[in-house]
């Protein structure tokens, strides 16, 4: 079996974006306060409340936080109820009970959050406050008021709230009775996903004049800690957030029908949608490029490792020795030899010209490396090491909007694929106020895999119902479903590729280059039980076969100074520090003796540069022996789907007796074949980018000679 050589985070999917986590542990200590200081409070206390029994909700972690207030004859809050079932169990969920203690002993909503739970804890404060502002007293009561009549004190307010990665902060202008501008700052969020919201929701806010908004599709935190921020900024402006319109109803009764007209149809902005459309532009084309999503990228943003390329120009100017037939031979056993050999040899033949064309672009990767269960340095990614996913995505929409002839739809859902006796001519569309009908000469299916469909992984895979899945939220499959619907085939549907190292409340992907740069894995017992660098499909499944089917990543701080990836994770709140291995073990519920044990022969075994226990060779070149250490919980994730539509060499979709469908081509996560039963790190980069151009090529080359 070949091993993952080296560790640049391959061509996929990092992460899905959730924040405010913390661990276990913390949630343990906070289970064990509680149960040793019972809270009762007396039904005489004196306030300034009214009494009577008062309930609002404010949007929590996974949902709606609801608080109801008993206001006792005496005008002090007696009792509290805060329901938050949709919050994480033993973290907002561990929060609830602390907060109601605090918030009772103050007698007011101005208590300090539980660390950790900070979206908890911000809506169970916001949900009392607004409670307590009905009983007529508490915080909003004694807060600044607008004059009668208008709706702000005049000025610029700022606030913040916690993002996904960090602090997000809301500048609003207002005047007596207008919203008149909304700055967000938010640097740390996650590039192409949360930073659209960043971008995207003052628009929102300030067409709404409201705060009554709906959070972007797929970027919910940060949408979230925005709204949050922005309230902020209005209660300080004295505003009555009671007094704002609600959301808009379903507009689906009023949806509109339109007909468009273009040459060729792409159906998703992933990497293969945005390059197929760049391309065929560039060939004269006019294109409609369909996103269901608000923003482009896919599970393409998500890619931090790079492209996979033989025979480039860059290997060739560092003296890079490789070949086409090496790749070729790689992705074969790394993918089980189930690959479809045709496919493969296409990609691996093109993918010097795929550079070519991305320089061209203006998106060189010009850093080459090894990367997992390649023979030789193959793997360009972006010269500043940035991850290789936003960076193109960034680059491709720059060119996009350079190029007249491509008009992006966001928002815009393609439901089907419309066919004349048997060939594709078009697609059928909605969002949110159109129904579409789209004509063309040509459709590109680009939809991306079906990671975020559960219905559809557990129908192929029942073994993997429940697993959680790093794809992005717009991956459902729906480009599988259309081109059935057409009569096409598929091939290695069942062949879904689990990552090992995905923590499983946050669905984040610890990128593999954690154990290349020395991590090892323990269970429970505080024992290692793999070569930690085996393919991912091995370690997934020796993870299963552990106590409980996870494991804990350990790391020391030398490797987190050395690794930039590695303080997402700490701002995320998924790791655990100890000063000392003991305390780590402690903190995570292991034996403190057994881990100890285990990491000093570890360290041994990196002095001699041998691992008896399981021959691993490679990550070895640092022990781990700088405190403080680090823990992560992590089990196997969902990482790509390596199945799905049926195409031959030009991309074209294949129907089930075998014959291509005319006018329907597919490129990307949507195609099956080219991965076998195990996609090796840079290869879904070069995939998107090989075949998004020879979809684009055949495309064109339908239109203009109906071949
Ligand atoms: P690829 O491997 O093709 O580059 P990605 O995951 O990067 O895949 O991108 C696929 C894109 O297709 C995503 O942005 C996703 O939101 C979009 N998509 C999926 N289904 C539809 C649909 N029915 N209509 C429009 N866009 C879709």
């Amino acid at each position: 079996m070949k091993k993952e050589r080296h560790w640049s985070e391959p061509g996929g999917i990092t992460s899905l974006i959730i924040m405010g986590v913390i661990s276990l542990v913390l949630a343990g200590v906070l289970c064990i306060y509680l149960q040793s200081n019972v809270f009762s409070v007396s039904e005489d206390i004196e306030g300034g409340y009214s009494p009577g029994s008062y309930t609002a909700t404010a949007d929590g972690f996974g949902g709606p936080v609801e608080v109801t207030m008993q206001i006792g004859d005496n005008g002090g809050i007696t009792d509290m109820s805060i329901k938050g079932e949709g919050e994480t169990p033993d973290v907002g969920g561990a929060a609830i009970p602390l907060l109601q203690q605090a918030i009772l002993t103050a007698q007011n909503a101005d208590v300090d959050g539980v660390t950790g739970a900070t979206f908890t804890s911000d809506a169970v404060k916001a949900a009392a406050a607004d409670a307590l502002a009905q009983a007529g007293g508490g915080e909003v009561a004694t807060g600044p008021k607008a004059a009668d009549g208008n709706l702000f004190i005049p000025g610029t307010y700022t606030e913040t709230a916690t993002g996904f990665g960090g602090d997000v902060t809301v500048t609003t202008t207002v005047s007596e009775n207008a919203i008149e501008d909304v700055q967000i700052v938010g640097d740390h969020e996650t590039e192409n996903i949360g930073s659209f919201a960043v971008q995207m929701m003052g628009g929102r806010i300030m067409e709404a004049q409201s705060p009554n908004v709906d959070a972007l599709t797929g970027a919910t935190v940060t949408s979230n800690a925005i709204l949050a921020a922005f309230k902020k900024d209005l209660k300080a402006a004295g505003a009555d957030l009671e007094a704002f319109p609600a959301k808009e109803d379903d507009t689906a009764s009023r949806k509109k029908y339109e007909e468009l007209n273009t040459d060729i149809v792409i159906i998703g902005a992933g990497g293969a949608g945005m390059t197929a459309a760049i391309n065929s532009a560039q060939a004269g084309k006019d294109v409609i490029l369909l996103e269901k999503m608000p923003y482009a990228g896919g599970n393409t943003t998500k890619a931090t490792g790079g492209m996979n390329a033989a025979e480039t120009h860059y290997q060739k100017e560092q003296g890079i020795d490789d070949s086409v037939e090496q790749f070729v031979e790689d992705t074969m056993e790394g993918g089980h030899n189930i690959n479809d050999k045709d496919l493969v040899t296409i990609m691996a033949e093109n993918s010097a010209e795929g550079i070519d064309w991305l320089d061209s672009i203006g998106a060189p990767l010009s850093k080459v490396s090894f990367s997992g269960g390649a023979t030789n340095a193959r793997i360009h990614a972006p010269e500043d090491g940035s991850g290789v996913g936003a960076y193109l995505v960034t680059a491709m929409l720059k060119k996009i909007d350079e190029l007249d002839n491509i008009k992006v739809m966001y928002n815009t859902t393609a439901t089907d694929i419309m066919t004349l006796e048997g060939t594709a001519n078009g697609v059928m569309a909605e969002d949110e106020e159109n129904y579409y009908t789209i004509h063309a000469k040509a459709v590109i299916l680009a939809t991306g895999g079906f990671g975020n469909n559960e219905d559809m992984i557990v129908n192929y895979r029942s073994d993997l119902e429940g697993t959680v899945t790093t794809s992005a939220p717009g991956i459902t499959g729906d480009g599988i479903v259309m081109a059935e619907a057409v009569g096409a085939d598929l091939t290695d549907i069942e062949q879904i590729q689990l990552h090992p190292t995905v923590e499983q409340k946050t669905s984040m992907l610890i990128t593999e280059s954690v154990r290349g740069d020395g991590a090892i894995l323990v269970n429970q017992d505080g024992k290692r039980f793999t070569d930690e660098l085996l393919t991912r499909d091995v370690v997934s499944a020796a993870e299963l076969e552990q106590p409980g089917s996870y494991a804990y990543i350990i790391f020391d701080q030398r490797l987190r100074d050395g690794l930039k990836a590695i303080e997402k994770y700490v701002s995320t709140g998924i790791t655990v520090q100890g000063d000392t291995i003991e305390e780590l073990a402690e903190k995570i519920e292991v034996d403190p003796a057994t881990l100890a044990d285990t990491l000093s022969k570890w360290n041994q075994y990196v002095a001699d540069q041998k691992d008896p226990d399981f021959g691993r060779d490679t990550g070895m070149e640092k022990d781990l022996s700088q405190a403080p250490y680090y823990a992560i919980k992590i089990a196997p994730g969902i990482h790509h789907t390596m199945g799905g539509v049926h195409i031959d060499t030009s991309a074209r979709v294949i129907d089930t007796n075998d014959k291509p469908i005319p006018g329907l081509f597919a490129a990307g996560e949507v195609v099956g074949g080219v991965h076998g039963g195990n996609r090796i790190g840079g290869n879904a980069v070069a995939d998107i980018v090989v075949f998004g151009k020879i979809a684009s090529d055949s495309a064109v080359d339908w239109c203009e000679n109906g071949k």
